[in-house]
């Protein structure tokens, strides 16, 4: 089969919350593009989600642009849910997803970007978006001795249900929401829990409210303008004390230890040499941003991260993030995909300037 190259007005790369958002803005921009995604089905990364994360668990799903969510019942699948309705409105807004594609590189050719997949097709566009999410980089940290341990060691992402811990003792590690949602569902089966994280976890007995969401998109906007990572949201908004984690905290399932300094064949043991005996180790360590594909394009600051200016890379400015930093939320996401749309109609009607 011979190789593509197709010749394009933006690609947009990934169909989560963030790609499609972004979509339905190009879907009315008149522009021509294309979402390439590297997953075989819609749903982006929720439809890997795990089955006992149900609607009622989640924080808040926000409707894309043009049609709501209206799902009813909070006791369904958030992954089946939430594929359903991105199908739905890929086919209800028309929306050219190819896949799967995945995009394993983007490069500068010139006037244009190259984006080139994994089957070697590539497409070459006047501007790309980027909704790559984090789901498919799940971060590990590495400690000594990880690789001596015996038992089972999974990452959030791996997890699909607390039965399989039926009778271990289970080590999680990790002080963001999903460490704490795994760790009180696991307690339900295992025979013994120990909960890990870096820093003291802080739970706010206050709802999750529109002005906390507002300073916590500001905190880390500030972080990606100066071409810091983004950092993870738990880091900003703290741990919201649900009627979950207070009944938890009752039971003593959220009696926090510090990190232990290394792993041993058979557990963990802290610095004082107190040694804790584990089965399996969930690592709730979080994700980065899913940007490998960028590489070529040297964005990243020393700083770590790529200097954003809202959704525009700073030093490409025919490249936006959505679904980045600050817009790493379903809302956020949305209002994303829409500045970056709006910005890249008024530098595609610009009369085409030679690259220098
Ligand atoms: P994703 O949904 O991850 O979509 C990225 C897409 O890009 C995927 O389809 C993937 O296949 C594709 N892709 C990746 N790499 C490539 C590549 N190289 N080439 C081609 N395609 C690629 N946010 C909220 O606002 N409310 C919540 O309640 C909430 N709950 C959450 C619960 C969990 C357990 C987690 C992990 C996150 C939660 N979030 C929540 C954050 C949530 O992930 C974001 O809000 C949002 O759904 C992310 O959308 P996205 O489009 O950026 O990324």
């Amino acid at each position: 089969v011979p190789l593509v190259r197709t010749e394009t007005d933006v690609v947009v790369i990934g169909a989560g919350q963030a790609g499609l958002s972004a979509a339905y803005f190009l879907r009315r921009s008149g522009l021509e593009f294309v979402v390439l995604d590297r997953d075989s089905s819609p749903g982006g990364a929720w439809q890997h989600r795990w089955p006992s994360l149900r609607l009622d668990k989640v924080h808040k799903f926000h409707d894309l642009p043009g049609m709501a969510f209206d799902e009813q019942d909070e006791h369904r699948k958030a992954s089946e849910v939430v594929a359903e309705y991105f199908a739905r409105y890929e086919r209800a807004f028309e929306l050219p997803v190819r896949r799967p594609v995945e995009v394993v590189a983007v490069r500068d050719a010139g006037e244009r970007l190259l984006v080139e997949s994994a089957g070697g097709d590539s497409w070459a566009a006047r501007a790309v978006i980027n909704a790559t999410g984090t789901w498919t980089r799940p971060f590990w940290p590495h400690y000594p001795g990880q690789e001596t341990f015996t038992g089972r060691q999974l990452h959030t992402a791996d997890y699909r249900s607390a039965e399989e811990f039926r009778g271990h003792h289970v080590l999680v590690v990790g002080g963001g929401t999903s460490g704490v949602q795994l760790l009180i569902e696991i307690a339900e089966f295992a025979s013994g829990t120990t909960w890990v994280t870096r820093r003291p976890p802080v739970f706010k007995d206050v709802e999750f409210s529109p002005e906390l969401g507002r300073e916590a998109v500001a905190q880390v906007e500030r972080r990606v303008r100066a071409g810091l990572p983004p950092g993870s949201v738990v880091s900003v908004t703290g741990l919201m004390r649900t009627p979950q984690v207070r009944e938890a905290e009752a039971r003593g399932i959220l009696d926090r230890k510090p990190m232990f300094d290394h792993l041993t064949p058979t557990g963990v043991v802290w610095p004082d040499g107190t040694e804790q005996h584990v089965d399996a180790i969930l690592w709730a360590t979080g994700f980065r941003a899913a940007l490998d594909h960028l590489a070529p394009l040297h964005l990243r600051e020393s700083g770590g991260g790529i200097r954003m200016e809202g959704t525009r890379a700073a030093a490409e400015p025919r490249l936006h993030l959505v679904g980045y930093g600050p817009s790493a939320s379903t809302i956020g996401a949305n209002r994303a995909g829409r500045a970056a749309v709006h910005e890249i109609r008024r530098l595609l009607a610009a009369p085409e300037v030679a690259a220098a």
